[in-house]
This record gives C-alpha cells, structure tokens and sequence, in this order.
C-alpha cells in the first residue's frame, strides 16, 4: 500500500485504517470520502491557485487534504481525534505545505491562527468534508468571526444545504437561511449520494458553495438585534410574526403598539416569519429597535 500516492478509493481507504487499527468514531462524524470524482469536484468549486490558502476541518485520513495540497499554497488542516495524526504524517508527506493541526475547530482561535498561517495569502477558504453533528456551529462561527475569507465550500447534509439556500415562502426558509444569506452567497455545486463515503452516512449530502460577500446583504445597525428578531419570529412557525414578536418583546399591556410598529414597517402583523424576506427583516428590526428604545443613537437608547 503506497499511501503517498491518492488514498480516495474504498481498497485503499480501508486497508488504511486496518494498518493502524482504527474503528472509525460515528460520534465525531467520521464518514470518509472515496470518491475522486466528489473530491474533484469540491476541490473544482473552491477556485484554488497557488496563490490562495486553505483551512480544512477534519481531515480524517487526508484524502481531501492531499487533492487540496495540490491545489492551492498552502493547507491547514484542523483534526480532532489525535488517532488520525499518525496517519496524517504518512499520507500527508509528499506535500510539506500542509500542516496538520491537532484541535477542536469550534474552540480554535481563529483569528489568531489565521495571523499565523495565512497573513501572507491575499485569499483564503474553508474546504472540508464537515462533521455533521456541528454543521451550523462550525459555519456560523467562521461568518460570525468575519474571517476574511473568500469562499467556504463544504460537504454537507443535503437538507441543511437546502435550508441555507432557501428563499422566504417555504418551509425551508429560516434563521439559518437569513444567517447564511446575510453574510453569503449560496448555491449547491452538487447532491452527492451516500454511497461514496466510508461508512456510509444515513444521509445524502450536497457540495456547497457559499461566496462570502465584501459586506452583508442588507444594512443593519445592530446585528445582534436583528438576529434576535430573526430568531423570535421562528420561535413557533404556525404563529403570525405578530404573535412570536409580541411573545419576545412585549408584555400584555404594552403588546399594543406592536401593531403600529409592524404597520410602519410595512408588514402585514398576519403574516408568518417565514414570508418575510431579509430587507423586511432588517426594516423591522429597526422599527422595533427604535419603539424598544434599543439603539445606542436613538434619543431613549
Ligand atoms: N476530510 C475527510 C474526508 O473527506 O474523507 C474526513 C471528513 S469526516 C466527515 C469529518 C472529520 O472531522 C473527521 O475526521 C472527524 O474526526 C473530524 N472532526 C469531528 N469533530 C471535529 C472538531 N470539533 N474539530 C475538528 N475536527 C473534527
């Protein structure tokens, strides 16, 4: 077995993980890809040069990691489950560019590690094969740092990629696709079948592809506001946005004005949140922001 050569097929993957006794951990997500085509692919949508850096999660046994080191200056992948490291150092050594880095990707400094790593890279993005057990809380830590990064194309579960793209109207439509959408430009580079992963996941998975935009869709003057109101209006679907707001923001005496306030904001109060597209969001994020007396600039703030 010549693991410095492409470890993505099933032979080679399993032989792999026998050599060093390894029972792969369904509870960190261990689901290996053995498809060159899918790893193609992925590698394809990240628009790679030597110019351009890389931060991978999860590497698992590299095989993603070894298509990546071809690609681009400069890898750096994060791993959790020290059992892979070893296994990393041998299929990882023909390309002295990617660095292996032992840890937990929702606890990593990133800012830091991106000083560290990339300062010299004019661009850089997130590729990985995600584990899907901490799909949300990985991407929303990567938008919410505002890392300055150019694309993050990611494997993940086909229903999250539809819920990150989704438009208003459908049940697909919430918080995540407002998160998303906000910081992002999604589109689904391809739907891939469970069968191309060691073990199979109980789950088919799409390739997706979210630009990262040089500013966020809509303005707003407290993000953390506005996600807030974005939040509370998914609280419980079947409501109106007027029943979930007044829930959030208001007590019985003082829900009255809550009809005006939406009104002025030119949101029919019978609507449900999930019609709401993100500019309503962000109007009334800020109609409400002013009634609450809730921005630093306005004369109650
Ligand atoms: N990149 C490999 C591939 O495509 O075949 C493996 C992908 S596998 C779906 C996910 C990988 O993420 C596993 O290697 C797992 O150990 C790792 N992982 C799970 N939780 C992690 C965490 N919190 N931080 C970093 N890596 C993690």
């Amino acid at each position: 077995l010549d693991v410095q050569e492409d470890i993505a097929s099933p032979k080679k993957t399993n032989d792999l993980l026998k050599k060093h006794h390894l029972v792969l951990k369904k509870s960190l997500g261990q689901n290996f890809l053995v498809d060159p085509n899918i790893l193609q692919k992925i590698v394809g949508a990240a628009d790679l040069d030597a110019t351009k850096g890389v931060l991978e999660i999860g590497p698992g046994i590299g095989a993603l990691t070894q298509q990546l080191s071809k690609a681009a200056g400069k890898v750096i992948a994060i791993e959790i489950d020290q059992r892979l490291l070893p296994l990393l150092k041998e299929t990882l050594a023909p390309y002295p560019h990617a660095t292996v880095v032992h840890g937990d990707i929702l606890k990593v400094e990133l800012q830091a590690l991106f000083q560290e790593h990339f300062s010299e890279y004019a661009q850089v993005s997130v590729v990985a094969n995600l584990p899907y057990y901490i799909t949300t809380p990985i991407i929303m830590k990567l938008l919410e740092e505002k890392l300055p990064l150019e694309y993050i194309v990611v494997m993940i579960q086909k229903e999250v990629a539809s819920r990150m793209s989704a438009s208003p109207g459908g049940k697909e439509y919430g918080s995540l696709s407002i998160a998303v959408q906000y910081y992002c430009e999604p589109e689904v580079v391809t739907i891939v079948p469970r069968t191309v992963f060691i073990p199979q996941p109980n789950v088919d998975s799409a390739v997706m592809r979210l630009k990262v935009r040089s500013k966020p869709a809509v303005e707003v003057e407290d993000e953390a506001f506005f996600f807030d109101v974005v939040q509370a209006s998914f609280v419980q679907r079947r409501k109106t946005i007027f029943n979930n707001l007044a829930v959030r923001y208001f007590t019985k005496e003082t829900k009255g004005q809550l009809e005006g306030i939406l009104q002025e904001a030119g949101i029919e109060p019978a609507r449900r949140g999930e019609t709401l597209s993100m500019e309503e969001y962000a109007r009334l994020s800020r109609c409400l922001a002013l009634a609450l007396g809730n921005l630093t600039d306005s004369p109650t703030g």
